[in-house]
């Protein structure tokens, strides 16, 4: 079947807000009492599911949503100050021009990742922009997703930057395509076995190459 929607996360593999992200964490580490995150702590990381960072870092389990929803609180304060990845607008421009309806789910909030994608005049190539406010939820919200537009799993493709991503595909039955420019190592993604592992937005559109003529 053709793919007809293509949804992608938003911190990491359109937005890049990772140092953003960290020095926000970092500020808020003493009101959360755990120590800042240094660059080997960051490449350590990286290496990690998400399950595994938490359990491993120094953050209670039970402070987690409180600290991410502090983390959303300022990263809106900042938002005008992040950048699309190099290669990401045009990807989407062209995708769109192909007809493909185009969404985003993420765990960031709505309110955030609809600012950015205004300010960079990338919003007009989304037909939706949807947050799940749990950190695992993200196949329930592409399931509910799928029967609200009864488009099927098949005809979808997720595309994600961090593990838990390829995890989320999988559950929900969609073609998992992980991206090589965000928070996890390559070889992290490698070790989930998405369906396609790549290293540039163009190659979102050239994927998709039997159903676009010009790639
Ligand atoms: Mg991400």
């Amino acid at each position: 079947m053709d793919t007809k929607l293509i949804v992608f996360d938003f911190d990491g593999t359109i937005a890049d807000t990772q140092e953003a992200v960290i020095a926000i964490t970092n500020r808020l580490a003493p009101e959360f009492g755990f120590p800042p995150l240094n660059e080997e702590d960051i490449a350590y990381y990286q290496q990690l599911t998400a399950k595994e960072i938490i359990q491993q870092s120094r953050v209670c389990w039970w402070q987690i949503p409180f600290l991410m929803k502090r983390v959303k609180e300022e990263l809106k304060k900042e938002i005008l100050n992040i950048k699309p990845f190099a290669g990401i607008e045009t990807a989407l421009e062209e995708l769109k021009q192909n007809n493909f309806q185009l969404g985003i789910i993420t765990s960031n909030s709505q309110e955030n990742a609809t600012q950015f994608l205004r300010q960079h005049g990338l919003l007009h190539c989304f037909n939706f922009v949807e947050s799940s406010f749990y950190l695992f939820g993200k196949d329930k919200a592409i399931k509910r997703l799928l029967r609200e537009k009864k488009i099927s799993p098949q005809a979808t493709i997720y595309v994600g930057d961090e593990t838990r991503d390829i995890e989320a595909a999988r559950k929900s039955g969609v073609t998992a395509v992980a991206v090589g420019w965000g928070f996890n190592t390559a070889t992290a993604l490698a070790n989930c076995q998405p369906d396609v592992l790549i290293f540039h937005p163009s190659e979102v559109v050239c994927s998709l190459v039997s159903q676009i003529a010009q790639c």
